[in-house]
């Protein structure tokens, strides 16, 4: 087994400068940066690259943070990235919006550094975290499980064809639980 790469963030913010400063601490902490200036080309490069953790701002030309965690939500493939919103004014209704639409967490900038959001993101990111893993689906009795899912031996999902991953998820705090389940890559689609 191989375990995947390190993590990808996409930060999506019409300021140049934020972008760089926060690119470059998440760099900083090995992680994969993608960068978009506003809602829209975040979706998009969310669409396309499904990235392991959103940071978007609010207020942005053509589709704000909201609207663009509206959108991911509609998609099977993006829903379930976590999104962290980044609050210049830490006004109360933005932190009850995005609340309500199920941010993992309102970071106000003015109140923490960097350095203090990128370790807030690793934390959540490892606790709740996913971790997709790579098998080889020639080993041991690889032919009777993927029987059992109902699957073929080369493990593809039943609805795209793409080889399924191993998704294993960390129940508890204390990172000794954990929950393991097949799922595609490309569309999302899953073994019970
Ligand atoms: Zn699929």
């Amino acid at each position: 087994m191989e375990e995947t790469k390190k993590p990808t963030i996409l930060l999506v913010d019409d300021d140049d400068s934020i972008r760089e400063i926060y690119s470059y601490a998440f760099r900083n902490a090995n992680f994969n940066v993608l960068e978009a200036q506003d809602g829209l080309e975040g979706l998009e490069i969310a669409t396309n690259k499904t990235p392991d953790v959103i940071f978007t701002g609010i207020v942005m030309p053509r589709m704000d943070g909201f609207t663009l965690m509206e959108n991911l939500a509609k998609n099977v493939k993006t829903a379930r990235i976590p999104v962290f919103i980044s609050s210049h004014m830490g006004r109360e209704e933005d932190r009850q919006k995005a609340n309500k639409l199920g941010a993992k967490g309102f970071i106000v900038r003015d109140l923490v550094s960097p350095v203090e959001v990128v370790e807030e993101i690793s934390r959540v990111l490892s606790k709740g975290g996913v971790y997709r893993i790579d098998f080889d689906s020639y080993v041991l009795d690889a032919p009777r499980l993927a029987q059992s899912l109902g699957l073929n031996n080369n493990f593809q999902c039943r609805e795209c064809d793409e080889k399924m991953v191993l998704e294993i998820k960390l129940q508890d705090n204390s990172q000794c639980s954990m929950k393991a389940k097949l799922v595609c890559p490309k569309c999302g689609w899953e073994t019970e």
